[in-house]
């Protein structure tokens, strides 16, 4: 025997418990299911546990897709301020981090329980802990068996994210079952990911641990935060940043030293002549990282020796290192999937899929990327609402 609802939601993430609990709040009948143990894992362990929850400089610019104007409708009908007020409605405590990112002072349990709540107030059906084994479409409705029960319904939320850390039980499921209905999806691809080193570049492995803060470009990206040396390649928050820009074969370019005006080495030069490279650099970097790219640079010698050509060079290859990464470390350990099912075949206001009517797409399960930082959760939030207002 089936039960029947208004609408099923598949996953009890981020986007799914916004767009059941909002849908359930207008009167709507949803089952939300999960085939984890509980839901919201990945909010669980987001932000270092404490759930960078949304970023208050929210704007489309900040997210990747093939179609960057997808985003805006959903974006600006569910602001930052929107969820902060739900933040503040269940009296969490928390703080700007940097940059606009907004996290819990306490922990990221925080916020599943309150979307628990938002869902147990809309009177959600909550299901955990069974994959979904078929899903079919007859007579205007969506049958999805899981465990062993089946439920049916007019309009079905494909919200089950994407492959990265397939140890939470992230899962391309998403892109079979938008394929199942014949929805195109952008080859998915590890975004927010460090990046590996080989060849020349690995060298800069033995700097593991070693960070800095630097301006990181790829393409047309540019970001200026901290990069970290791993035992792998790079990392850091500008490394993830422009990861989600890179492809196979790019170079990413790395500016050491972001706060000297050309002509800087120069100067060092002429006020302190019998100074060494190491030491000039040491004194705005970590001291191993200035030893490293003295020795790269092939410069011992006191500056005074060096030409002011050759001084020219080297502040420039200073203020463009270029790295050709290998490659990312994967989806093991990509935050984000960058593509996803694609934006042409949804409707920006309401995410639901031009061909199929009743089937919707929202969160990291559509070709929509933010930014590290909260941006991820904030379209999350705001493409489960939408959906939610729509079901
Ligand atoms: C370590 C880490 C830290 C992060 N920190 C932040 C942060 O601080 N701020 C930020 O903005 N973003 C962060 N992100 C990104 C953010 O977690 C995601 O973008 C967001 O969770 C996407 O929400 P979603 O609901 O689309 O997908 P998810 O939250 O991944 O939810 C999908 C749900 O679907 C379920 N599911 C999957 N396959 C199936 C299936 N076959 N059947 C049934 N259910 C299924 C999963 O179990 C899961 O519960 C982080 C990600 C990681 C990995």
């Amino acid at each position: 025997m089936s039960e029947t609802f208004d609408a099923i939601v598949l996953g009890a993430g981020a986007a799914g418990m916004m767009c059941a609990s909002a849908a359930g709040q207008r009167g709507r009948r949803v089952l939300l299911l999960d085939h984890a143990p509980e839901p919201g894992r990945k909010i669980l362990i987001s932000g270092g546990g404490r759930c960078n929850f949304t970023n208050i400089h929210t704007a489309p610019d900040r997210y990747l897709s093939a179609n960057p104007h997808f985003a805006k409708s959903a974006l600006s009908r569910y602001s930052p301020q929107d969820f902060l007020a739900l933040v503040e409605r269940y009296g969490i405590a928390w703080h700007e981090k940097t940059l606009g990112q907004l996290f819990c002072d306490g922990s990221a349990r925080q916020i599943v329980q309150l979307l628990l709540d938002e869902c147990a107030q809309g009177g959600v059906t909550l299901a955990c802990g069974d994959a979904v084994r078929t899903v079919d479409h007859a007579d205007s409705h969506f049958r999805v068996t899981f465990g062993q029960r089946t439920a049916r319904a007019p309009a079905l939320v494909i919200a089950t994210g994407g492959p990265s850390i397939p140890k939470m039980g992230a899962s391309g499921f998403a892109y079979d079952l938008a394929r199942q209905f014949g929805l195109k999806v952008v080859q998915p691809r590890p975004a927010l990911v460090p990046l590996t080193l080989s060849g020349e570049d690995a060298l800069f492995r033995e700097l593991s641990g070693v960070s800095a803060d630097v301006i990181a470009r790829c393409n047309k990206a540019r970001f200026r935060e901290a990069a970290l040396f791993t035992h792998r390649g790079l990392s850091g928050p500008a490394i993830l940043q422009v990861s989600s820009y890179w492809q196979r074969g790019d170079a990413v370019g790395i500016d050491f030293l972001p706060d000297r005006a050309p002509g800087w080495l120069i100067a060092a030069k002429r006020a302190r002549p019998r100074a060494g490279l190491p030491a000039v650099l040491g004194e705005a970097l970590p001291e191993r990282l200035a030893r490293a790219l003295a020795e790269r640079l092939d410069q011992s010698g006191e500056l005074g020796a060096m030409q002011d050509k050759a001084l020219a060079a080297i502040e420039a290859q200073l203020a463009n290192w270029r790295f050709i990464p290998n490659g990312s470390e994967g989806y093991a350990k990509a935050e984000v999937t960058a593509g996803g099912i694609s934006v042409a075949e949804l409707s920006s206001k309401t995410m639901e899929a031009r061909r199929v009517p009743g089937l919707f797409a929202i969160g990291e399960a559509v070709d929509v990327t933010g930014w590290l930082g909260g941006y991820n959760f904030q379209w999350a939030w705001a493409s489960g609402w939408a959906t939610g207002q729509a079901l």
